[in-house]
């Protein structure tokens, strides 16, 4: 088997490189481990509407389970923040049925001309005088190599394509968010907000969700820091949350899934012969955890990348390149200035998180700028001052 490009990996990273490298006139292969795209779901499916203007998004809105108003932000002693929509970051907007939404960005990529082997574990790179030059796999115990001009590591957090490119891709503890998530049926919740609980003691260095997909489902889920709590404490903490609210604890079981979602900065993403896209590259906000919105711009950046590098016939580091420099342009910045905000809030103790929410209850964030922010935050609380220094700096 020979291809231009051979893609691991049908999440959306891997079909939107596969959609824009096809259309643009590139043979690609993605090749996924699984037996169906985007199941099992692994994902709150919560998305901001900024996707509403994605090209392969257009025209297709049966991926949308509910439509959201915005955000409640409760601190650790009920006080909540409410935010619209457009400010609360990657995961309001819409709460998406993500296997119909993987599958929806799929079938774009096969009706552009993309092939897509299921079932099908890569297992490594082929080299020839340490030149990538494809990859192994196999497929119902049968061995294959594929041959392709370029490899693209769309393989999600627990990527190897990277590793075996010999790219350093190992997560430290700090920087990975393990998760646990119930759909539960028969709850009662406002359908037009999503839900997120902040606290030391109900979700360390991270956050409960309850992401509302119809009048009375929710997805209800946490993120907690891997260097903060033992394995397994997530699926407890949640538990623990679920029974000391009534309206959560009288619902029903749909579904259960743990993961996890990197939290660190972006690595290296380009070699020769090579791309990383997606969370194989921690395009993830390090605040929410948030990835599909960067994994459809990485995406399209690499597949378009992809398209002129076979025009050229020239796969080097330098010419894949032009894709690191979109995607540094189109949103390094907020990733870089997210990963030190998530650090200052690790610092921060209940009380200050409640002091940060008294003081944001009433807050206009229609004219929101950081230091309009920080302005609003100490004048209430001037202790503040000192602990938000550091943001002031981030933000310049
Ligand atoms: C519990 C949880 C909740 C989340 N909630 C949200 C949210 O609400 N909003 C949001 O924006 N983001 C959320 N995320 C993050 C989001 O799911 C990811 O950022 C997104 O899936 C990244 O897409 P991807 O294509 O890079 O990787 P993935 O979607 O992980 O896809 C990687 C694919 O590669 C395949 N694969 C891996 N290795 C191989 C191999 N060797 N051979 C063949 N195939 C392989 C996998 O089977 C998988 O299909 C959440 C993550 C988790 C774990």
């Amino acid at each position: 088997m020979k291809y231009d490009a051979v893609i691991v990996g049908s999440g959306p990273a891997g079909s939107v490189t596969a959609y824009y490298a096809a259309k643009n006139g590139a043979n690609v292969l993605i090749c996924e481990r699984r037996a169906e795209v985007g199941a099992p779901v692994l994902c709150g499916e919560g998305i901001s509407k900024q996707i509403d203007d994605f090209e392969m998004l257009r025209g297709t809105r049966r991926w949308i389970a509910n439509n959201m108003d915005g955000a409640h932000v409760y601190s650790p002693d009920g006080t909540r923040v409410t935010l619209a929509a457009e400010k609360a970051g990657n995961e309001t907007g819409y709460v998406i049925y993500r296997e119909i939404f993987d599958q929806t960005l799929a079938q774009k990529a096969v009706h552009a001309g993309a092939d897509i082997m299921m079932n099908t574990q890569v297992t490594g790179l082929l080299k020839e005088n340490g030149k990538i030059t494809g990859v192994k796999a196999q497929q119902f115990g049968k061995e294959l190599t594929i041959n392709a001009d370029v490899v693209v590591g769309a393989d999600g957090v627990d990527s190897k394509v990277g590793l075996w490119a010999g790219i350093p891709t190992t997560l430290k503890t700090m920087d990975l968010e393990t998760c646990a998530q119930h759909t539960l049926s028969n709850v009662e919740v406002d359908k037009a907000y999503c839900e997120f609980y902040l606290g030391k003691q109900i979700a360390p260095g991270g956050y409960i969700w309850v992401f509302p997909k119809g009048d009375d489902i929710a997805n209800v889920g946490i993120g907690v820091l891997a260097s903060l709590h033992e394995a397994g404490n997530a699926k407890q903490l949640l538990d623990q949350f679920i029974d000391a609210h009534p309206n959560l604890k009288k619902g029903r079981p749909f579904r259960f899934l743990a993961g996890a979602v990197p939290v660190a900065l972006p690595i290296e993403s380009v070699a020769d012969n090579l791309l990383l896209v997606g969370d194989a590259a921690r395009h993830v906000d390090p605040i929410t955890g948030g990835g599909l919105t960067t994994s459809l711009q990485g995406g399209q950046f690499a597949g378009e990348t992809i398209a002129q590098a076979i025009e050229k016939k020239q796969f080097d580091r330098e010419t894949l390149s032009v894709y690191e420099t979109r995607w540094k342009e189109a949103f390094l910045r907020k990733l870089k200035r997210n990963y030190v905000v998530k650090e200052i809030f690790l610092d921060f103790d209940d009380k200050t998180i409640n002091m940060l929410a008294d003081s944001l209850k009433d807050y206009n964030f229609d004219e929101i700028n950081t230091l309009g922010l920080v302005k609003a935050l100490v004048s209430k609380h001037p202790t503040l001052l000192m602990k938000l220094k550091p943001l002031l700096k981030v933000s310049k």
